[in-house]
């Protein structure tokens, strides 16, 4: 005799896809040649670049910079110290303009604002999510004194087409590649193709620290220069040379920890083959999932290679027999389909950046730059229609899919998508009933 089978989803009260107490394995993976790393340094006694005889840390900036591709490399205490940092050392002045795409982590706009300069947030493509050439173009104007990309989820931009731009104009290109360590375009690393280019070392990214860090990577020497200067409270820092303690410059103090870089350098030793054990365990994830109708899966062109940092999957409604406007009621309903299965769907990215309260509300806090604002005040969501429609489609899944022994998660995950994509009339249902507004017509009170 055999029970039948129950079939029904987890949101109806059917059992979960996924069991509940499956663990999503730990991210940044510990290894005990990473504790070795972190003890070594600490036995040293050298937590700092000052400190005499400290070697993980200029270790590091060498092994990064080998590489990535580039004569340099600097460590940082964040991403976004590294993106500010690096615009700094690109030449950006307090009141130039910024271009930055419309769809990022919230830092890709907050950094030019660190320095004074003023984001303009260019619309994106709605399928590789990156930043639109032609919409960059149409966001330079005189005052345009760096571009930032960003490989977003993993996935390198069309260098070349925004280089063709700027190039003749003298305008740098500036990578923030925060989410796509390792990610080849054109057969060159991500963070070797503009002037100066950052990463986060952020636990939650591919290549992480044991904490905060960041990593600014360029071949000029000049800019290396300053932006060696600007870590360090403006001086002029001369390996060879006892410290001078005179600064030339507004810099900050945005200096690494040497544990955290030693931390680093062991990770770093066995990225490239975790990294291709995440692409075999995405692509094999994504190969069971790409049939579903009305499910749009990320991929790669030919011309570049994918990070897998985060995994945005898009939903068409039109497969669904829902309108374009259902869009975001389906995302909803999927999610929850999703979560109840026990798969982490969720919406990373609700808002466009321009729509985020902190470049559209008048300045409250100190250190805006006089007309901060100028650029988005009055955005509505005609001005970035792809970056709105990508948000209102799409959710994602992210971290689960970063350790290398993700791949039975993540067939427990195949299987629950194919399971809520065989109930399509209970996500419509689901979709019509609810209540709903686009993310950006819901205000929220300001702590400020
Ligand atoms: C994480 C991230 C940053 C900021 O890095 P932190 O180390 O968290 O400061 C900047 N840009 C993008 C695209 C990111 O994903």
């Amino acid at each position: 005799m055999t029970a039948a089978v129950d079939s029904r989803l987890a949101m109806l009260g059917g059992p979960r896809s996924v069991p509940r107490g499956r663990r999503i394995p730990a991210w940044p993976r510990v290894t005990p040649d990473d504790e070795a790393a972190v003890l070594r340094s600490l036995r040293s006694g050298a937590f700092t670049a000052a400190a005499a005889g400290e070697e993980e840390i200029p270790a590091l900036e060498r092994e990064w910079a080998q590489y990535v591709g580039t004569e340099h490399a600097l460590a940082v205490s964040n991403g976004t110290a590294a993106l500010s940092l690096a615009l700094a050392a690109a030449g950006v002045r307090p009141g130039d303009e910024v271009v930055v795409p419309a769809l990022s982590f919230v830092a890709s706009g907050i950094a030019p604002l660190h320095i004074g300069a003023i984001p303009v947030f260019a619309d994106i493509d709605p399928e590789t999510f990156n930043a639109d050439a032609a919409r960059v173009a149409a966001a330079l104007t005189p005052r345009t004194r760096a571009v930032v990309v960003v490989h977003l989820h993993g996935l390198p931009a069309d260098m070349d087409e925004i280089l063709a731009l700027t190039r003749p104009l003298g305008i740098p290109v500036v990578e923030d590649a925060a989410q796509a360590h390792g990610a080849t375009y054109r057969g060159a690393r991500v963070g070797s193709l503009g002037l100066v280019n950052s990463f986060s070392l952020n636990v939650s990214k591919n290549l992480a620290t044991c904490g905060e860090g960041g990593l600014v990577n360029t071949d000029d020497p000049d800019v290396h220069r300053r932006a060696l200067a600007l870590r360090q409270f403006g001086e002029v820092i001369e390996s060879d040379k006892p410290r001078q303690y005179v600064s030339h410059t507004m810099g900050w103090n945005h200096k690494p920890s040497a544990p955290q870089c030693a931390f680093t350098r062991s990770q770093l030793s066995r990225f490239p083959d975790e990294a291709a054990a995440r692409d075999a365990n995405v692509r094999t994830f994504l190969a069971r999932l790409r049939d579903l109708p009305g499910l749009l899966v990320p991929s790669a062109p030919d011309d570049r290679t994918h990070a897998w940092h985060i995994l945005r999957f898009r939903l068409a409604p039109e497969a669904f027999g829902l309108p374009a406007g259902m869009a975001g009621p389906l995302r909803a309903a999927v999610v929850r389909a999703l979560r109840a299965e026990g798969v982490p769907a969720s919406t990373y990215q609700h808002l466009p950046l321009p729509a985020q309260p902190v470049f559209r509300r008048p300045p409250t806090t100190v250190g805006y730059p006089p007309d901060a604002l100028r650029a988005v005040q009055g955005w509505s969501p005609d001005d970035t229609p792809a970056t709105c429609r990508v948000i209102e489609s799409s959710f994602v899944i992210q971290k689960a899919h970063l350790h290398p022994d993700a791949q039975p998660l993540l067939d427990l995950y195949a299987q629950a998508v194919r399971k809520v994509w065989e109930e399509p009339d209970v996500l419509v249902r689901y979709a019509r009933d609810l209540p709903y507004r686009a993310p950006w017509e819901q205000t929220d009170e300001a702590p400020w």
